[in-house]
């Protein structure tokens, strides 16, 4: 029985190499007499995993000296407030995007520790675009800004940088993370849980500029300060170490592969197919506007919702699961990280036409 081809949002589908590699290795682990799940944290074995693993990631985004990487637990929603209590130091207000449901939650959080200036909202548009940047309001006293570039729910990806001058720039990148290259010297924190792009649940990464560091709120939990995990490199409590393992191997499998550069024309090539067939039909729908469609997540509707529950089971038939739309949306949504083949994304459209000319 082959793999089905899981076009889930989290967690979603892992590269096949790193599963027979991470099961080749299972129950014992390169002659350790153990796996890895069953090693001390501080022991060599685990430490060599966990700087390769560190090594790995920094040299595919080319992450500059002055930023600090940390694994950590806790998820992006953690994030959420963690952000604010670092970031504020001594200010009172952040400036947030409300691009969709994700950047949502991020300022409800943020109220909790400050005031949330608007920069743009593009809930009246049902988050199918962004206000150009001439009507962004940003503030001139905020202590951080805060965007969401690809909104997993919604599908919709800023594909350029948001120009905030010298104020730092935060982004929750849990779903986009590794689809391309970035330029992590333009920001000042990047943040984002693992189930997407990176490995499986429990892990989330932390990318932060070294002078953002050590100016926490005070009397917040020892846990939600960067600085503490900074000073014990992530081993202030027994990290996600199985976690942390399987990222080390998906860094690999990119590198492997010839890194982000390669990866993005992938993804680019992948979306656009997709997104070519959705266009080229009567039957399919994508909302979003053309410029702010994401790569990752590609929502879609059918002309005749009745016959959403049907696709859904036709399409598992064919080996092609999870694709029932965020129950806020509705429809449909193919999640295509990096991980995804291209393979699954020509098997979807031969089966997306196929329904069509079935009940279409
Ligand atoms: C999935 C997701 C989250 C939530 O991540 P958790 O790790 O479950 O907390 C937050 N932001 C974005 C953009 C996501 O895709």
């Amino acid at each position: 029985m082959p793999r089905f081809y899981n076009f889930s949002a989290g967690p979603a589908t892992l590269p096949e190499a790193v599963l027979q590699q991470a099961k080749e290795e299972l129950v014992d682990w390169q002659g350790a007499g153990m796996s890895i799940m069953e090693m001390s944290h501080r022991g060599k074995e685990f430490m060599s995993v966990a700087e390769q693993a560190e090594k790995d990631l920094r040299e595919l985004l080319n992450i500059p000296d002055n930023y600090k990487v940390l694994f950590l637990q806790g998820g992006a929603s953690s994030q959420f407030s963690m952000v604010p209590i670092n970031l504020l130091r001594g200010k009172t207000k952040a400036d947030y995007f409300n691009t969709g449901l994700w950047s949502k939650k991020a300022i409800a959080e943020a109220k909790r520790f400050g005031e949330v200036n608007l920069v743009t909202d593009s809930e009246p548009n049902k988050f199918t675009t962004v206000a150009n940047e001439s009507e962004w309001q940003l503030s001139s006293d905020a202590a951080y800004v805060h965007y969401t570039p690809n909104e997993t729910i919604n599908g919709l990806e800023m594909h350029t940088l948001p120009n905030v001058g010298d104020v730092p720039l935060v982004a929750d990148m849990s779903s986009n993370i590794l689809s391309r290259p970035i330029d992590v010297s333009k920001f000042g924190l990047i943040y984002a849980g693992a189930q997407k792009n990176i490995g499986p649940a429990g892990l989330t990464i932390v990318i932060v500029r070294e002078d953002l560091i050590g100016n926490a709120l005070p009397n917040m939990p020892v846990m939600a300060d960067y600085q503490t995990h900074v000073k014990a490199d992530s081993m202030y409590n027994t990290p996600p170490t199985y976690g942390w393992y399987l990222a080390g191997l998906v860094f690999k499998w990119l590198k492997d592969l010839g890194g982000l550069s390669a990866i993005a024309t992938i993804n680019q090539r992948k979306a656009e197919k997709l997104y070519a067939a959705i266009d080229g039909s009567n039957f399919y729908a994508n909302p979003v506007d053309l410029q702010y469609r994401s790569w990752m997540n590609v929502p879609f509707t059918l002309a005749n919702a009745d016959l959403d529950k049907t696709f859904v089971a036709e399409a598992k038939e064919a080996g092609l699961v999870t694709l029932a739309g965020h129950r806020s949306v509705g429809g449909m949504r193919a999640s295509i990280y990096n991980a995804m083949p291209e393979a699954g994304i020509d098997a979807l459209i031969q089966f997306m036409q196929d329904f069509e000319q079935r009940k279409g």
